[in-house]
């Protein structure tokens, strides 16, 4: 098994499908304008497949698209069908803003996706409209039905909190995915990319969340599916659903973190913070064998070192405290979250 210099295995990789969004979330993308990765530039579905392949020999088992908004890359429900032939990879899933899931939500499932992550951080029309600049917010809900009534089964909802701006929602979110039979999760706010305006200040911590939950809706002792899972579930002690924490900031999980990201122009990226990758697509076009691509995709992760929100924490304690700016890094849409 493919292992890293802290033996951590190669089990999943996250594909950006596009850079693209039709949301402009502040903590994510907040300009009006970016420079967008030329689409002669995206790998084709064709190319992702091959790599797809390659990286599930070497013991990848599952894998998410996301971006920027997948599914503004058109015809995506063609590169599900083509991922579902790719032998021993047990767990396809879609990481969307739901916006275009009413449309959507049908061909994905008949194209063989089986489960499905929306981002939903709030329930209120005006502060939607702060969140991502956009006024989606019917359009989102009705998305989400949509995927519940084509089956999707189990739907999880992505809740990132930020101090003073949607943590008063907290509870009424969970009502909401507890009444819908929805699987909340809430994710702390990172300090990804370049452009947010992080700083520690605007994180709501995954144990003052589920204190708040608690005293409303008692929880359960906690815990990890799997020990490389980034979420920490806990259910209600009243068995009406459960809700899940990613909390990469104050509870950091690079210990067993076995996830490598393709971005849309083909690089492989072994952490969310990474300021570079290696560029997969020019040898994939200058017509670099399997053996030869399988090869590279090797040597980079048996050389992985990355601790990113480790060493993020450990500044964070100590008495220099931690700068977000300390070095570039690739864009979350660009990576893929
Ligand atoms: N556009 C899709 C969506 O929003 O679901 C997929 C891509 S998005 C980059 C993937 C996930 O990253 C979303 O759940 C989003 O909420 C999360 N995310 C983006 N910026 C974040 C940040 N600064 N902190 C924590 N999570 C973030
Ligand atoms: Fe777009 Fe998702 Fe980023 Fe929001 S979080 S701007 S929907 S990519
Ligand atoms: Fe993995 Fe990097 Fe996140 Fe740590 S910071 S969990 S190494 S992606």
């Amino acid at each position: 098994m493919l292992a890293d210099i802290y033996h951590r295995e190669l089990r999943d990789l996250r594909i950006s499908v596009t850079d693209r969004c039709n949301f402009r979330c502040t903590y994510c993308m907040p300009f009006d304008e970016y420079v967008w990765i030329d689409r002669e530039e995206l790998l084709s579905f064709e190319e992702i497949t091959r790599l797809t392949r390659l990286f599930v020999q070497l013991g990848v088992r599952k894998v998410r698209l996301t971006g920027g908004e997948p599914l503004l890359r058109s015809q995506l429900e063609s590169l599900i069908t083509q991922l579902c032939e790719v032998p021993e990879l047990s767990d396809i899933c879609l990481t969307t803003n739901a916006s275009r899931l009413v449309e959507k939500a049908a061909p994905l499932r008949a194209a063989g996706l089986s489960r499905i992550n929306i981002s939903l951080d709030t329930l209120d029309a005006d502060k939607f409209k702060r969140m991502t600049k956009r006024e989606d917010l019917p359009k989102v809900l009705n998305g989400i039905f949509a995927a519940k009534a084509s089956g999707f089964e189990p739907i999880k909802i992505n809740m990132v909190v930020e101090r003073g701006i949607n943590d008063e929602e907290i509870i009424s979110m969970v009502e909401f995915c507890r009444e819908h039979e929805f699987s909340l999760r809430f994710i702390e706010y990172m300090d990804v990319g370049n452009a947010n305006a992080w700083s520690s200040s605007k994180i709501v911590s995954k144990k003052e969340i589920l204190e708040r939950i608690h005293a409303v809706y008692p929880t359960e002792d906690g815990d990890r599916e799997k020990i490389s899972d980034p979420a920490i579930q806990f259910a209600f002690s009243d068995r009406r659903g459960d809700i899940g924490f990613i909390a990469s900031v104050t509870e950091p999980f690079c210990t067993n973190c076995t996830r490598a990201r393709l971005t849309a122009d083909g690089k492989l990226v072994t952490c969310l913070f990474s300021n570079d990758g290696l560029d997969l697509k020019t040898l994939l076009r200058g017509g670099a064998t399997d053996d030869a691509l399988t090869e590279v995709i090797t040597s980079v992760w048996s050389k992985r070192s990355d601790r990113y929100s480790d060493e993020r924490l450990e500044a964070m304690n100590s008495s220099e405290g931690y700068n977000p700016r300390r070095q570039k890094k690739i864009e979350m849409i660009t990576l893929g979250g």
